[in-house]
């Protein structure tokens, strides 16, 4: 097939390009939104990730062009209206689990920097500071970890979670039978978020949990609790976790995804002004620490997404089942 790629980088023409089943790529480094959709005309299916655009507006011009096939090299699909593309016939192929662990080892490693302050201490030492003023952190053996969403990445996560002593606590709309088994103890998300020391997002953005943190459920938390987002940005109502922050009852804040990333994350604004205040307000507290969308970036996620992602187109061109089509 001939397809459009958004929002490209290098490692992900590398990746491509070696795992070409045979069809004719071109990349894209802009993303695809309103602006960039007239860049599909002459190809038949186009190639996504997480901050790509296509809403309604977007899918009328792309069938116009004669896309017959979206596929995304991602698990989320919350940036495709599906309904849409459904009632124009368009089928969208995603690639549900390529390295669950990936992402729920970043969290632990979010989790471990912000105890552990191992980036400060690896500042401090190349300085010629061997202070430990101020790099106390606490022990992970025992504590209580809330995990909302136990799907691919959030079992993932519980298993690394057991290996280090937490009691696990977990929310999700279909509760995991082999978890609970393993002593994972489910409840409401209510009674899930209150008291754990950390609290952990693997759940899915939907309209159903946007904004499930906020200035009602933070009220839940314990003082000094660590908040982990590696799955959607919107999953956290950003203006109330900065108030939380300042009041200093959320006492963490790790995150992977931002509400506003779009814009910013796979761009470098080191020489510019950074055009989002929220941001540079979260930047500035000592107990946050972001990372730019890098949870999946893992040579074996890449050689899964590529694999998968050419699976699924080439499922859709031989008429075999599309396994992998999110359905509405
Ligand atoms: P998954 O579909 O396997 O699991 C999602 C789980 O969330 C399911 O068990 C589902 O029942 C549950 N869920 C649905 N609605 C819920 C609700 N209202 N409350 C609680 N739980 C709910 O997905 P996954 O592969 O585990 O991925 C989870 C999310 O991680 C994705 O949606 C994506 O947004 C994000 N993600 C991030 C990265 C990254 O690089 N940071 C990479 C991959 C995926």
């Amino acid at each position: 097939m001939k397809i459009a790629v958004f929002s490209t980088h290098q490692y992900d023409q590398d990746y491509f390009d070696r795992f070409n089943t045979g069809h004719d790529i071109t990349y894209f480094v802009l993303p695809l939104n309103e602006q960039t959709v007239a860049l599909t005309a002459g190809f038949e299916a186009i190639c996504i990730f997480v901050n790509d655009t296509v809403n309604a507006e977007v899918l009328g011009k792309l069938e116009a062009n004669g896309i017959k096939l979206i596929v995304l090299r991602c698990a989320g699909f919350n940036n495709v209206d599906v309904v849409a593309a459904t009632e124009l016939g368009i089928p969208v192929l995603r690639v549900p689990a390529y390295s669950p662990e990936a992402v729920a080892e970043h969290a632990m490693a979010l989790i471990l920097t912000l105890n552990r302050k191992t980036h400060k201490a690896y500042n401090r030492v190349r300085e010629g500071n061997f202070s430990l003023e101020k790099l106390m952190g606490f022990n992970l053996h025992n504590r209580k970890v809330a995990v909302i969403g136990t799907g691919n990445i959030g079992k993932a996560f519980c298993h690394i979670l057991k290996g280090f002593g937490c009691h696990i606590h977990a929310y999700d709309v279909y509760p995991d039978a082999g978890l609970a088994a393993q002593g994972v103890t489910y409840g409401t998300l209510e009674e899930t978020l209150a008291n754990a020391d950390i609290i952990s997002l693997h759940c899915p953005l939907m309209d159903s949990t946007r904004h499930l943190v906020n200035a009602q459920t933070l009220k839940l938390f314990k003082q000094g609790a660590m908040l982990i987002n590696t799955s959607r940005g919107g999953l956290i109502n950003t203006t109330d976790v900065i108030e939380s922050l300042k009041n200093c009852h959320l006492g963490y804040l790790g995150l992977d995804v931002y509400e506003q990333e779009g814009k910013l994350f796979f761009h470098d604004y080191s020489e510019d002004v950074i055009p989002d205040e929220l941001i540079t307000r979260l930047i500035s507290f000592p107990n946050v620490l972001i990372t730019s969308h890098q949870g999946f970036f893992t040579k074996e996620a890449m050689e899964q997404i590529a694999t998968i992602t050419f699976g699924n187109v080439d499922a859709f061109v031989g008429g075999a089942e599309l396994n992998n089509r999110v359905s509405v």
